[in-house]
């Protein structure tokens, strides 16, 4: 008789069966480092995360590389906001210093939007009549030039402007940087998941939203789309951001692109886990790990989570 408990049955049954499998060397651990900051300081909702400065941030690496970590996303806070015209000495002091202290025992990816540096939040240099295209894309890719010339290996645009990725790929070829990937944040919806990571980042909008440039959750075409966007511009490797309510799209972006996609966990679905164990409501850590398996089911390559540092002792 048919059974499909059967293979259910044991432990042993269950990993024979398994049809997802984790290699660490796939998981992404973002940080913050805020320009100026005196102190460590703790960030609402995203258990064992912080908000850096360079010592810290310096400590902190060390022991996720003793944790199996390999692969960092910094996402750089600078002290003084304007409206264009942007400075990245601090930036560029974080990254030499990180490569100077750890090598080639990272990969270090480094996002790279304008939302931080801005004095409104949002992600473009704006004039009265909205956003400034040409300006926006002359600033990401100085940005990115900057990054790259100070030592990242890798460039994470997640501005979600028409025509970014271009603009970074042919800066950072002309410049002798064409071995330096970029894994865009390809389709990026605005969404509500967003709220502690922009607590973390300084990086509020002050006035409207984000949904003149940021994906429309009901729209799945243009979801795919904006990926194949992406690609056809010189993205290296693609992402969906926020990752559970993007599951749908991870194997038709891969189908349409033969691009790797990742999934980023972003800090409103990683702090839904933070907040229910902290209410004893779920266990945090198989919690965690059931959702990386979610998302390698549905097909993501890489996954981008605040909880990377936990892979090890998670069995990963
Ligand atoms: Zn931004």
């Amino acid at each position: 008789m048919k059974r499909l408990m059967r293979l259910r049955a044991t432990q042993h049954l269950r990993d024979l069966c398994a049809e997802t499998e984790f290699n660490r060397a796939q998981l992404i651990q973002p940080f913050f480092v805020v320009e100026g900051l005196k102190q460590e300081e703790p960030i609402p909702g995203l258990r064992g995360n912080v908000r850096h400065n360079i010592p810290s941030a310096l400590k902190q690496i060390e022991k996720d590389l003793a944790a199996g970590v390999t692969h960092f996303l910094l996402f750089p806070v600078p002290a003084e906001k304007k409206e264009s015209g942007f400075s990245h000495d601090a930036t560029q002091q974080t990254i030499s210093e990180i490569r100077r202290q750890f090598g080639n025992s990272l990969c270090l990816w480094i996002d790279t939007c304008l939302c931080s540096c801005t004095t409104h939040g949002h992600c473009a240099v704006l004039d009265e009549n909205g956003i400034k295209l040409d300006e926006t894309l002359d600033e990401l890719a100085k940005s990115a030039l900057a990054f790259a010339q100070a030592g990242a290996d890798g460039i994470s645009p997640s501005d979600m402007m028409d025509g970014r990725v271009a603009r970074i790929r042919a800066a950072l070829d002309e410049n002798g940087f064409n071995l330096v990937p970029v894994m865009s944040y390809s389709t990026k919806f605005a969404s509500n998941f967003y709220g502690p990571f922009r607590n973390a980042a300084d990086s509020a909008p002050q006035f409207g939203d984000r949904r003149g440039y940021q994906l429309d959750v009901r729209n799945r075409s243009g979801a795919i789309a904006a990926s194949v966007r992406c690609t056809e511009e010189g993205a290296d490797l693609l992402m969906v951001k926020p990752g559970l309510t993007s599951l749908d799209l991870i194997r038709p972006i891969h189908e349409a692109t033969e691009l790797q996609v990742g999934a980023y966990q972003v800090s409103g679905e990683y702090g839904g886990l933070s907040v229910l164990a902290e209410q004893g409501l779920i266990k945090f850590e198989e919690a965690l790990l059931e959702t990386w398996h979610v998302f390698k089911r549905a097909g993501a390559q890489y996954i981008i989570t605040y909880g990377a540092r936990y892979a090890k002792q998670l069995g990963i």
